[in-house]
């Protein structure tokens, strides 16, 4: 069990690694494979035992071994992140296939999260082989499940398409955009009706949080867009870990 946890968290590290790749090069239309990892300051390629997940980070306080460039905060914090997560998923499922398939859902809604932030958009790279990858571990490793992946990615699709249409029918502008009908798409395949609508609503509530909190500390202004992707995802990513407790938490609240 404790060997799990640690192989997971090493796992954990290197796909986080890999994922910063993505998010740095996948919107600027380069290879994720070729050429090897290189400092962005001075081109020069950053040798294996420099690029040990947040360890080389440590000990070479976040710069370039050649010309001292600042590396982003960004990477050991996505190599934490997700080896972190992988791990409360094994926490939370165990020895199963929910755990394989919550894993691979998360290993897709970070980079699709931070791609957002970094540019707005969500992209079809990522959307389109994460709704593939779903589709496949789930009617390999769950296929009496195999029913839940069209409703469940028809209703996400659905409700967040109605929204969209709303918010330019009322707001004039695009409030929601057609990426996030995407994203909602492909969370719905893996988790099915009605976990998806569950997790978007709590999405929903997190981005209201953000809101109220942005406001109250003037960080936010009326009129302000901000990327909505990550929300949903974070909301998932809850709704993944805690949703049976939620659940029952809200049944209780409604029947007082
Ligand atoms: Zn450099």
């Amino acid at each position: 069990m404790i060997l799990t946890y640690v192989m997971l968290g090493i796992f954990g590290l290197i796909f986080g690694s890999f994922l910063n790749v993505v998010i740095y090069r996948l919107p600027k239309n380069e290879s994720i494979v070729l050429p090897g990892s290189h400092c962005t300051s001075c081109g020069k390629p950053i040798p294996y035992y420099d690029n040990i997940p947040i360890l080389s980070f440590i000990l070479l306080k976040g710069k370039c071994r050649s010309c001292q460039a600042s590396f982003s905060f960004q990477y050991p914090l996505i190599e934490a992140v997700t080896a972190l997560l992988m791990i409360a998923v094994f926490w939370k499922y165990g020895y199963s296939v929910q755990t394989i398939i919550h894993i691979a859902l998360i290993l897709f809604l970070i980079p699709i999260s931070m791609i957002d932030i970094r540019t707005g958009l969500i992209l079809n790279k990522l959307t389109i082989p994460g709704f593939v990858a779903g589709v496949v571990l789930i009617l390999v490793l769950q296929p009496e499940r195999w029913k839940e992946i069209p409703i469940g990615a028809l209703s996400g699709g659905l409700l967040l398409f109605l929204l969209a249409v709303l918010g330019k029918v009322f707001f004039k502008r695009e409030s929601v955009g057609m990426g996030d009908v995407k994203l909602l798409v492909l969370i719905g395949a893996y988790l099915g009706f009605p976990d998806v609508i569950i997790a978007f609503y709590l999405g929903v509530l997190l981005s209201f949080l953000y809101i109220i909190f942005g406001f109250s500390v003037n960080k936010i202004k009326l009129g302000d867009t901000f990327p909505f992707g990550p929300f949903i995802a974070i909301g998932t990513i809850v709704y993944i870990l805690w949703g049976e407790q939620i659940i029952i938490w809200f049944s209780r609240l409604i029947n007082l």
